[in-house]
């Protein structure tokens, strides 16, 4: 079903309302963890005035150590829910556990399935009956067949709206968080129908790679990006080092819709 030799044209993705795919760019912004009403209200009224299309925010995290920060949980949503009748964006947040899977639909505008869930297979099975699309993480160390294969359990369960993200896969190499794999875009495109958005945050780590790989991205031919953005990032509970500030987000965002325009 995501094959696209089954399907020529490519898919365009509608989340409430905001289209994704056939040059229609998602821009995703929002901090690595929602953390107060304050904080997120503020990301995502900024993020907003510069372009932004869709808010994240993370309710659930699935955190390395169990120490760290989990998320504020149903709370977190609650706040996500409040800046989306605040600024009008739809919200973009993870599902670790079938639990919460009734919830999600009801409220969340784009379930994001992140790295560490990519082949929960079980879990992609339950997303065929929900109403919602799904942004599907690429797997830590997912090759593009194992990777469109997870996509097409969500497909095949009954739910064909699936936007693809790729995030950075693990390579030799430490300096970085991961190794963004830019190829993978033309290579998806090409392999299937789907929209395929770019997660620079996660991919490089660093505050300072993500304007360079985002344009980079997007000149390759990304249908969008995910990009984390904190008010107070020296501050913040999780992935700090890898979120922009919203005035550096704005001059993103300018720099990224000129590269867009001639693509
Ligand atoms: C995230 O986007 O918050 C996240 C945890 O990403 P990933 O699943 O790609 O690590
Ligand atoms: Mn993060």
């Amino acid at each position: 079903l995501a094959n696209r030799a089954f399907h020529p044209e490519d898919s365009v993705v509608d989340v409430s309302g905001v289209k994704v795919g056939r040059g229609h760019l998602a821009l995703i912004a929002g901090p690595c963890s929602v953390e107060s009403e304050e904080q997120v209200l503020e990301i995502a009224s900024k993020a907003k005035e510069s372009g932004a299309n869709l808010l994240r925010g993370g309710a659930f995290k699935p955190r390395t150590s169990p120490y760290s920060f989990q998320g504020m949980g149903l709370d977190g949503l609650r706040i996500l829910c409040e800046a989306k009748e605040t600024t009008g964006l739809p919200i973009v947040t993870e599902l670790m556990s079938p639990d919460h899977l009734d919830c999600f639909n009801e409220k969340v505008d784009l379930i994001q399935i992140g790295a560490r869930n990519m082949q929960n297979f079980d879990l992609l099975k339950q997303l065929g009956q929900l109403d919602r699309p799904i942004l599907l993480k690429r797997g830590l160390n997912a090759t593009y067949e194992e990777w469109i294969m997870s996509a097409e359990y969500i497909m095949a369960s009954g739910n064909e709206n699936v936007i693809l993200c790729e995030r950075g896969i693990r390579t030799f190499e430490t300096y970085t968080r991961n190794t963004l794999d830019l190829q993978s875009i033309p290579v998806l495109r090409k392999l299937t129908h789907l929209p395929v958005v770019v997660d620079p945050s996660h991919a490089g780590g660093k505050w300072w790679l993500v304007e360079p790989m985002a344009k980079a991205a997007i000149a390759a031919g990304a249908d969008g990006l995910m990009v984390e953005v904190h008010n107070d990032p020296e501050s913040a509970l999780c992935d700090g080092a890898q979120s922009l500030k919203p005035q550096k987000y704005d001059e993103l965002l300018r720099e990224v819709t000129q590269i867009a325009k001639v693509i």
